[in-house]
C-alpha cells in the first residue's frame, strides 16, 4: 500500500546538506500497525509527515496504491490526503479561532459531506470521546491532553484510511494514553485502519505488530 524508495530528505544550512532521511526504503501494507522509533532527531516527524503527504523528501519515490504520489499534481496529492489519510500532529494544531466541535468538522467540510451528515459525525466523535462538554470552548480553554484529545478526534472523524499519529499520547496521563491505544488497536484490528505512529513508547509500540526504527535518518530495523 505504502511504499518508499531511496527516500532523501535534507535542508540545506550554511550552504551545506543537513541530511534528515537518508536513503530510507519502507513498505508498510494495507491493515499494517506499525510504530516509528528512534532518537530525537533521528528523523521520525519528517518521515511520518512525508507519509502523510505533507512534506516532500528531496529525493527518492513514494508509491501509494501504486501511485506515484511524488508525481502527481498538488490538487490531486490533496485529494489523496483528504480521503485516505488522518494526521494527528503532536503540537495538536487545532485552530485556535474555531470551537472543538468546528474543529472536529474541518476534515469533513473538506472532504465534502452534507451538514447533516456532518452534525452526526460531530456529534459522535464528541460522545465517543468524552468531550460533549467541551464542544463550544476553544483550544485555549482545554488542557494540553484535552486538546490531544481532540486532535485525535478530528483525525478520526474523517474514517481514514490510513491514521497518522505522531507521539499521540506524549501529553496525555497513562490511563487517557493507554484508552487511546486500546481505541487504535481496535480501528485497525475491527475497521482494518492502517495505523503508523511515532512514539517513545515501549508500551505504546506493544500496541503495533511492527517496529521501524531510525537512527541519523537511516532505518536500522524495519522488522517485528
Ligand atoms: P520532535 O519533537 O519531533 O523532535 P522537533 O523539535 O525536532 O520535533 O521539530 C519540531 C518542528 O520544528 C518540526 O516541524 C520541524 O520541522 C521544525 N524544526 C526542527 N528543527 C528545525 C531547524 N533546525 N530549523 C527549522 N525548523 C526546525
Ligand atoms: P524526530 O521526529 O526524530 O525528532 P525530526 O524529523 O523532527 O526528528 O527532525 C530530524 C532532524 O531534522 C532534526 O535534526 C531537525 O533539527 C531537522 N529539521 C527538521 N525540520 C527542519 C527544518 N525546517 N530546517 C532544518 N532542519 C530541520
Amino acid at each position: 500500500m505504502i511504499e518508499l524508495k531511496n527516500i532523501f530528505k535534507w535542508y540545506n544550512v550554511g550552504g551545506n546538506r543537513a541530511f534528515v532521511l537518508k536513503d530510507v526504503n519502507l513498505q508498510i501494507q494495507e491493515g499494517e500497525f506499525v510504530s516509528v522509533m528512534g532518537p530525537s532527531g533521528s528523523g521520525k516527524s519528517t518521515l511520518l509527515h512525508i507519509i502523510g503527504l505533507l512534506d516532500e523528501p528531496n529525493e527518492g519515490a513514494y508509491l501509494c496504491r501504486n501511485e506515484d504520489v511524488l508525481k502527481l499534481k498538488e490538487k490531486r496529492r490533496a485529494e489523496i490526503y483528504k480521503q485516505h489519510m488522518g494526521f494527528v500532529f503532536q503540537a495538536y494544531h487545532l485552530i485556535d479561532e474555531l470551537t472543538v466541535a468546528e474543529n472536529i468538522d474541518t476534515p469533513l467540510i473538506y472532504k465534502g459531506l452534507k451538514s447533516s451528515e456532518r452534525k452526526a459525525i460531530v456529534a459522535d466523535m464528541l460522545d465517543r470521546f468524552g468531550i460533549v462538554g467541551k464542544k463550544d470552548l476553544f483550544p485555549n480553554q482545554l488542557s494540553g491532553g484535552q486538546q490531544q484529545i481532540v486532535g485525535i478526534a478530528r483525525a478520526l472523524a474523517g474514517k481514514p484510511k490510513v491514521l497518522l499519529a505522531d507521539e499521540p499520547t506524549g501529553n496525555l496521563n497513562s490511563k487517557q494514553g493507554e484508552e487511546i491505544m486500546e481505541l487504535f488497536k481496535k480501528l485497525n484490528q475491527e475497521d482494518g485502519v492502517t495505523i503508523i505512529q511515532v512514539t517513545h513508547s515501549e508500551k505504546n509500540a506493544e500496541y503495533g505488530s511492527r517496529i521501524i526504527e531510525l537512527l541519523d535518518g537511516q532505518v536500522i530495523q524495519a522488522g517485528s
